[in-house]
C-alpha cells in the first residue's frame, strides 16, 4: 500500500493541523513442486452484495497433522462502527466514510468439510472462523466448501465502493498460514496491510451485471452471457496469494506487452493519464524484471478505482486512487504506479507476515521505487528520491516530538506497534529505504543485486522473515550483513 504520496502532498496542511494541535494542546516452503490448495470460488454480484462459495482443495503443507482450519474473514473488521479505527486512521476518517459510517461484513452460511456438516465458530469480533476437521495428515488433503455473503462498506476503501467503483478485495475466507509452525491469523489495522497468506490455484466465477467491466486478479479464460443483462467471468490464476476483483460500468482500458505480459491500464476518463500510467507500469516492469527477477504471470491491471488511500496491491491487480489522474498530480500517479507494481515482487511473488514485519515489503518496495528511477531517469533521480525519504523522515519526527510524542524508531516491530500512524510511515518505507540505499553502497551494488535476486529465488510463493533476507545476502556476499542492517532495525538511523 501507499498512503505516503497524498499525506506528501497534504504535508502542508498536515503540519498546520499538528502545530495547531500542539499549540491548543523460516520460510513455508511451498515449493512448486508440492501441490498447491485450490480456491474455486464463484460469486453472484448485485452492487455492492456478493452471494458466494467457495470450494477449497486444501492440501496440507504444514508438516504436521492438522485438526482444525483458521480463516480470515476480513470483511468484519468494517462490521460496526465502534470498530472503525481497526480499518481507518483517525485523522482520516471523513475520507473514509464521506457519506458517513455504513457496515461492511461477511456472514458465513454453511461450512461442509468432505461433504459433511462441519463445526465452525467465529473469534476475534468474526474476523477469524475456525473450522474444525478430521485430522488431516502432513502432505494429506480435504475439501472445505463454505458458502457466504458478503456485503461492501460505501466507502472507497480496498474493501468497498465509490461513485465509480466496486473494490473487492479480501472479499472471501482466506485461508490462514502456517509459518514457522505457527498459524499466523492476522486481524485488521489501520496502519498498513494485515495480510499473509499462503500462495494456491484460483478457478473463479464472477457473475455480475453486463454493464460492467472486471478487472482482476489471474487471467479471464472466458466472458459468457447468461442473459441480457448478466455476463460470466471465468477466470484462472496459478501459483497467486490472494484474489481480488474490482467493477466498473465506467472503465476504460488500454493495454500493451512487455516481457511477455500484457500491462492493462483501466482508467475512469483521462486518457493521457490512462497512458501514463500504463507506460509507467510497463517500464516499471522492465525494470524490476531485470533488477530482481522475472514477473511470473501472463498478465497485471493497474486500475483506478474510488481508493482514498494513494494504491493498494493484490496478485496480477493494483489499485490506485482515481483523484491521481490529473496533470497536476502526474509525479505522484507515477511513483504509486511504481510503488504498487513493485509490490507484485515484495508481497505477491515473495510473502511476508505484513503484521509481523511489515518493513519487509513496504521497505524494499519504497526502495524499488529509487531502483526505477536511477534505470529511468538516471543516478541523479535516485539520489533525490532517496534525500525525499530522508527528508520527510525528519519532518514527520519532528512534528512527533512537538507533539510531546514519545517514540522509538526501530524498524523491527509490528505495524500495530507504532506509536503513530505517520511514524508507521516514516519508519517502514522510507527509513527502511535508506537502511537498504546503505547496505546497498557497503557491499556494493553488484552483491547487493546478485543477493536481491537471490532472495527472490529462494523465497519465491513462499512466505519470508528477516532471517530469509539475512541468510539470502550471506549467501550472496559471503558475508554476515547483519552488522550493517541491525543498528538500522533497532532504531540507530545513520542519515546519509
Ligand atoms: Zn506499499
Amino acid at each position: 500500500m501507499l498512503n505516503k504520496i497524498k499525506i506528501k502532498l497534504l504535508t502542508f496542511s498536515v503540519i498546520i493541523v499538528f502545530i495547531a494541535s500542539v499549540i491548543t494542546c523460516q520460510a513455508i516452503y511451498l515449493n512448486k513442486k508440492e501441490a498447491l490448495s485450490k480456491y474455486n470460488l464463484s460469486a453472484v454480484v448485485d452492487e455492492n452484495c456478493l452471494n458466494g462459495k467457495l470450494l477449497l482443495d486444501y492440501v496440507n503443507n504444514t508438516g504436521s497433522d492438522v485438526n482444525e482450519l483458521y480463516f480470515c474473514l476480513y470483511p468484519n473488521a468494517f462490521k460496526e462502527e465502534e470498530n472503525v479505527y481497526n480499518v481507518a486512521v483517525k485523522d482520516r476518517i471523513d475520507e473514509a466514510y464521506p457519506n458517513g459510517f455504513d457496515s461492511g461484513f461477511l456472514i458465513v452460511k454453511k461450512v461442509l468439510v468432505n461433504n459433511r456438516e462441519a463445526v465452525f465458530s467465529l473469534e476475534e469480533n468474526e474476523q477469524i472462523l475456525k473450522v474444525s476437521t478430521h485430522s488431516i495428515t502432513a502432505n494429506d488433503g480435504a475439501t472445505v466448501y463454505i458458502e457466504f455473503y458478503t456485503e461492501l462498506p460505501d466507502s472507497p476503501m480496498r474493501f468497498g465502493f465509490g461513485e465509480s467503483t466496486y473494490n473487492f478485495g479480501n472479499w472471501y475466507p482466506v485461508l490462514c498460514p502456517t509459518v514457522n509452525g505457527e498459524i499466523i491469523k492476522n486481524t485488521y489495522v489501520a496502519s498498513g496491510d494485515p495480510f499473509c497468506s499462503e500462495v494456491a490455484d484460483y478457478s473463479v466465477k464472477i457473475t455480475a451485471p453486463n454493464d460492467m467491466r472486471l478487472a482482476g486478479s489471474g487471467q479471464i479464460i472466458k466472458k459468457e452471457n447468461a442473459d441480457p443483462l448478466k455476463a460470466t467471468w471465468h477466470i484462472e490464476g496459478e501459483n497467486i496469494r490472494d484474489f481480488a476483483f474490482v467493477l466498473s460500468k465506467n472503465f476504460k482500458l488500454k493495454s500493451k506487452q512487455i516481457d511477455g505480459t500484457i500491462v492493462y491500464s483501466y482508467y475512469i476518463d483521462n486518457d493521457r493519464l490512462g497512458q501514463l500510467a500504463l507506460d509507467c507500469a510497463a517500464s516499471a516492469l522492465k525494470v524490476f524484471n531485470e533488477k530482481f527477477g522475472k514477473y511470473p504471470y501472463p498478465t497485471l491491471s493497474i486500475v483506478a478505482a474510488d481508493f482514498y488511500i494513494g494504491g493498494m496491491e493484490y496478485p496480477n491487480i493494483v489499485l490506485i486512487d482515481k483523484n491521481l489522474y490529473m496533470s497536476v498530480k502526474e509525479e505522484a500517479l507515477e511513483e504509486v504506479v511504481v510503488h504498487e507494481v513493485a509490490h507484485q515482487w515484495w508481497y505477491g511473488i515473495v510473502g511476508n507476515d505484513e503484521i509481523k514485519e511489515p518493513w519487509l515489503d513496504e521497505g524494499l518496495t519504497q526502495f524499488s521505487v529509487g531502483v526505477y528511477y536511477s534505470e529511468v531517469y538516471g543516478r541523479e533521480r535516485y539520489k533525490m528520491f532517496m534525500q525525499e525519504n530522508e527528508a520527510y523522515c525528519k519532518v514527520i519526527f519532528k512534528v512527533l516530538e512537538n507533539l510531546n510524542l514519545k517514540f522509538n524508531k526501530s524498524i523491527e516491530r509490528s505495524s500495530s506497534s507504532f506509536e503513530h500512524w505517520l511514524l508507521y510511515d516514516a519508519i517502514t518505507y522510507d527509513v527502511t529505504a535508506l537502511m537498504l540505499d546503505t547496505l546497498c553502497k557497503t557491499i556494493g551494488e553488484e552483491a547487493f543485486y546478485s543477493s536481491l535476486q537471490l532472495y527472490f529465488e529462494e523465497n519465491k510463493y513462499k512466505i519470508a522473515t528477516k532471517k530469509d533476507f539475512i541468510s539470502s545476502f550471506g549467501k550472496g556476499t559471503g558475508k554476515n550483513i547483519s552488522s550493517i542492517i541491525e543498528p538500522w532495525l533497532k532504531g540507530n538511523i545513520h542519515w546519509g
